[in-house]
């Protein structure tokens, strides 16, 4: 293979040349950006990149709004063989602060909203707008080449969204990315005409290598989409055919009447990924589309690692199997694989696990076993048929009275009890068992709970140690913008409940 052909940005547009004058990019306001001017811009890009000194290797940290402009510039980054470093536009000039001394990038690239707009950083820094008309380098070489690039030379730097601690940046490789795009790419069966309802936000995993990756690969149109808007999703749905989000997206679509079978017409699937997808919520979706969601997981650090089949039953509850290539295993704490059905660490190695956190080889080490197996940081079950359920966080591990309480199985014992939407199960201290079990419940809108009915329910069902020593009915729980329970937020707020006055 020629070193060029290690680019990921050589695989994922390997037929956007045969396709110039098709759309790429259609924007909520009727423009268009062809494949032919996304190969342009990207090129253009690329040489801008390499205008502001870059060599390959170097570092480009962006905290940039979703927009065309803005993929452009991940496009040309790729493709020069700079590493791409987005953050949320969400972070504060603190965070950016540490991100930028911890990334150490050669150029900055911010929307001139953004805190990294106005931060101290020796970095040099460019504005950039949303829109390609204005686009910095529209008067730049067309001529700069695809880098050529090693497999396993890095490719972005994505931060980990760290729900606790401090955030780590998981270096992903050209390889890491190609072989996952290429892997989903048929495990989804993406085919002619498919078209991207594309609503996520572009700085995490999800929207900017699954969705993107899987669209360009395939030679799609995307149905671009700044943010999700729930009017606008149900709008533009009849015309595409892929849509992916994470669970609150579809929560919202059930929330809205106007959201029924016919928008779904010309839809083949849905997938959800990011957080679990609540059994009732793939029930409903079914109920009101006739379509079963295809539930994924993956992390940063991973990418995608177990999806549910294309073809043949999807499992609610479940994550489905390991994808081709990918090895999981499940292992006690003790270090013994567990057996079917019993619940351990999930443990991954393939070509889709990243290289390593940037400049944290002791972090690095920890978090692999010493056969080389990532440990996720995810308690899991595997069934004889070799369908993953995730069960937890092993951090979420709940300790009381000495005994391990694995929140997960009471989330799903209440979350099954009539009038609950859903539940989160924290641990917070307790002065007699060191740690105290918490439910934390949303009730179904509109419908009266009564935290005595949850109490008796675990008093029939569950374990004394397992019971929640109380139960807190709330309207929301608190979410990150890829619809992850924050339960250090959780664990904050109630860290007092059972303090001794
Ligand atoms: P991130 O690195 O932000 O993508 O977060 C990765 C974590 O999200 C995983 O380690 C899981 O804890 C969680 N996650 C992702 N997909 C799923 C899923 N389908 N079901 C349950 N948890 C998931």
């Amino acid at each position: 293979m020629d070193a060029e052909q290690h680019n990921l940005f050589a695989v994922i547009t390997r037929t956007a040349a045969e396709r110039p004058a098709q759309p790429f990019l259609r924007l909520t306001s009727g423009q268009v950006v062809t494949f032919g001017q996304m190969l342009e811009h990207s090129a253009r890009a690329t040489a801008w990149i390499e205008d502001r000194g870059l060599k390959r290797g170097d570092r480009v940290v962006t905290q940039l709004e979703k927009s065309p402009a803005a993929l452009m510039l991940y496009l040309g980054c790729v493709r020069g063989g700079f590493v791409f470093i987005p953050l949320n536009t969400a972070y504060t000039a603190p965070e950016v602060t540490y991100f930028l001394s911890d990334a150490q990038p050669a150029l900055l690239v911010a929307s001139s909203a953004s805190p990294a707009a106005s931060i101290a950083t020796e970095a040099r820094r460019e504005c950039l707008g949303p829109t390609l008309e204005d686009a910095p380098w529209l008067s730049c070489d067309l001529a700069a080449p695809v880098a050529a690039v090693g497999p396993h030379e890095p490719a972005a730097i994505l931060y980990t969204s760290g729900t606790t601690g401090r955030s780590k940046g998981a270096v992903l490789t050209h390889n890491n990315l190609s072989s996952n795009a290429l892997v989903l790419h048929e495990a989804w069966r993406w085919r002619d005409g498919d078209v991207l309802l594309h609503a996520l936000p572009t700085y995490h995993a999800h929207g900017l290598f699954v969705a993107l990756h899987g669209a360009l690969l395939n030679g799609s149109t995307i149905l671009f989409h700044d943010k999700f808007e729930v009017a606008a999703v149900i709008d533009a749905l009849p015309s595409a055919t892929v849509f992916m989000g994470v669970p609150t997206f579809y929560t919202r679509l059930l929330d809205d009447p106007r959201f029924d079978r016919s928008r779904c017409e010309a839809m083949r699937v849905f997938i959800s990924g990011s957080a679990p997808l609540l059994e009732s919520t793939f029930l409903a979706f079914r109920e009101r589309t006739g379509h079963d969601i295809l539930e994924r997981y993956g992390m940063t650090e991973a990418l995608m690692v177990t999806s549910n089949p294309y073809e043949g039953p999807r499992r609610p509850g479940t994550v489905g199997r390991p994808l081709p290539g990918v090895d999981v295993r499940i292992m006690r704490e003790d270090g013994v694989p567990a057996g079917s059905d019993q619940p351990g660490l999930l443990q991954l190695k393939g070509p889709n696990l990243f290289s390593g956190y940037w400049q944290n080889p002791e972090k690095t080490a920890e978090d692999h076993t010493p056969d080389g197996y990532f440990i996720s940081g995810d308690v899991a079950v595997r069934d004889r048929d070799d369908f993953i359920k995730i069960v937890g966080r092993a951090k979420d591990l709940i300790i009381s009275g000495g005994f391990n309480v694995y929140p997960k199985e009471i989330e799903m014992m209440i979350d099954a009890l009539p009038g609950v939407a859903e539940s989160a199960v924290i641990g917070v201290p307790h002065p007699d068992f060191g740690e105290g079990v918490v439910a934390v419940v949303v009730p179904h809108r509109g419908v009266p709970l009564d935290p005595a009915t949850i109490r008796a329910a675990a008093t029939s069902e569950l374990a004394a140690f397992k019971r929640p020593k109380d139960v807190i009915v709330v309207e929301d729980l608190p979410r990150n913008a890829m619809g992850k329970v924050q339960k250090a937020l959780l664990r904050t707020r109630y860290a007092s409940l059972f303090a001794r006055p």
